[in-house]
């Protein structure tokens, strides 16, 4: 029974899809035509005869030889204000915030995107009405607060504010828990373990300037050796891991030295340090920011986004050409308007000038579904297979109309999304 009204069948016991070919996740080709047992929210057998081995009261779907593959993923994604306009998320009722975030939630939910790592905010209430089935809504890998330092990436005052530690007020992006600002190794190490605390399955730390934010510039370096590896020793103790908002080799290349396992942006990397990045495990969460101006930025911003964007291009192509480097595909929205967070995945057709249809996909499957198992085994919310199709893992699952490895808009364009299946529920299904 679903306690929202929103129309979603009764989680199956059973389901055998008859009749797909399969995108797993990780090869580069199609399965022959085949079939798929489901039980749960795992799925169970994979081959030509699974039917047989079905129950009989097992719901079957016949594919029509369609192709059925993971549920995909935005590794980069801020949930709590994803679409929520600025003046709201700075001065706006928290109540309303919150039902907006939920809305935010499903409409991901039915773009195909069953999982979706949160990097900065406070969706751990969103997370748990969605695990606990309340409302529709993909898996969430929290980070909790960014934790940044003063005039940092996340010190988002206004001139006029004074600083909230020397008799400021903190404003509302503190107070409800979206950012936390912290000065030297025990603040570090207090801001980090708050954020575990609260459940977080890593720590998002800022160690370089960003364009979004209003006084930090885009190439100073955020954040001591020392203040760095304060925030990885406590996610290390819990298993985990640190993730950087950071652009540019300098700042990247400290991070890593001091033991950060993803680089959340990199658009302004050099192939050495992307090199390095490979051999050392360090993966690439990194967006298509192709756009090189913004309506909404002020004219600061702007420049600083106008050199990230010319950066993406050469970064893109680098990383391209290095094999062992894992990549996965992120968007960074927040406060975005209502016709940008519909792209949500039509994005990924951005990285069609330097990359093959199926590692692309695999950047929203695979490959995320790799880089959530950094998350270790005590912070790791969903310590199952994500991103893939195999046996023993979860049944977050699409099937779609065309060729995805040929085509993305197999993925991309809504209408395309035949079936979409989280955690053994079908959210959608317009083939029955
Ligand atoms: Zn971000």
């Amino acid at each position: 029974m679903s306690l929202t009204g929103f129309s979603q069948s009764d989680k199956p016991n059973q389901v055998v899809f008859k009749n797909v070919k399969v995108f797993d996740g990780t090869s580069d080709k199609l399965s022959a035509t085949t079939e798929v047992l489901v039980e749960g929210n795992m799925i169970k057998e994979i081959s030509s005869s699974a039917s047989r081995n079905a129950s009989k009261d097992a719901t079957v779907i016949d594919g029509g030889g369609r192709v059925l593959m993971p549920g995909l993923s935005d590794t980069h994604i801020h949930a709590s204000f994803a679409s929520l306009p600025l003046p709201d998320l700075l001065a706006g009722d928290p109540s309303y915030n919150y039902i907006r975030s939920t809305v935010d939630a499903r409409d991901m939910l039915m773009r195909g995107i069953t999982t979706i790592r949160d990097l900065g905010g406070n969706p751990f209430g969103l997370k748990k009405a969605i695990d606990e089935g309340l409302i529709p809504g993909p898996r969430i890998y929290p980070s909790g607060a960014v934790i940044s330092q003063t005039a940092g990436h996340a010190d988002f005052r206004f001139p006029n504010q004074r600083n909230p530690k020397h008799g400021g007020e903190w404003a509302a992006v503190y107070t409800e828990g979206y950012g936390m600002l912290a000065d030297g190794v025990p603040e570090v190490l207090t801001a980090a373990r708050e954020q575990l605390r609260k459940g977080a399955s890593q720590v998002k730390i800022t160690t370089g300037g960003g364009y979004s934010s209003p006084s930090d510039p885009l190439m100073g370096i955020q954040y001591t050796f020392d203040e760095i590896k304060a925030a990885v020793d406590v996610a290390a103790n819990w298993g985990t891991y640190v993730t950087i908002h950071s652009y540019f080799p300098e700042s990247i290349n400290m991070s890593i030295d001091a033991g950060i396992k993803d680089v959340a942006h990199g658009q302004l990397l050099d192939k050495a340090t992307l090199e390095r990045m490979a051999r050392e495990g360090v993966s690439l969460s990194t967006q298509p920011f192709t756009e090189c101006s913004e309506p909404q930025l002020s004219a600061f911003s702007n420049e600083k986004l106008a050199i990230v964007c010319e950066g993406t291009k050469k970064m893109y192509q680098w990383a391209s050409e290095i094999p062992d480097l894992l990549i996965t595909y992120g968007t960074d929205f927040f406060n975005v308007p209502q016709d940008v967070f519909k792209e949500q995945t039509k994005q990924m057709e951005r990285l069609l000038p330097w990359f093959e249809p199926v590692e692309i996909l695999k950047m929203a499957t695979g490959n995320a579904g790799e880089l959530y198992k950094k998350s270790g085994p005590i912070m790791n919310p969903y310590p199952g297979d994500l991103g893939v199709v195999k046996p023993g893992a979860y049944t977050d699952i699409l099937l779609v109309e065309g060729n995805p490895l040929k085509d993305l808009s197999a993925v991309t364009n809504q209408d395309n999304l035949l079936i979409i299946m989280k955690d053994g529920k079908i959210y959608k299904n317009t083939i029955k």
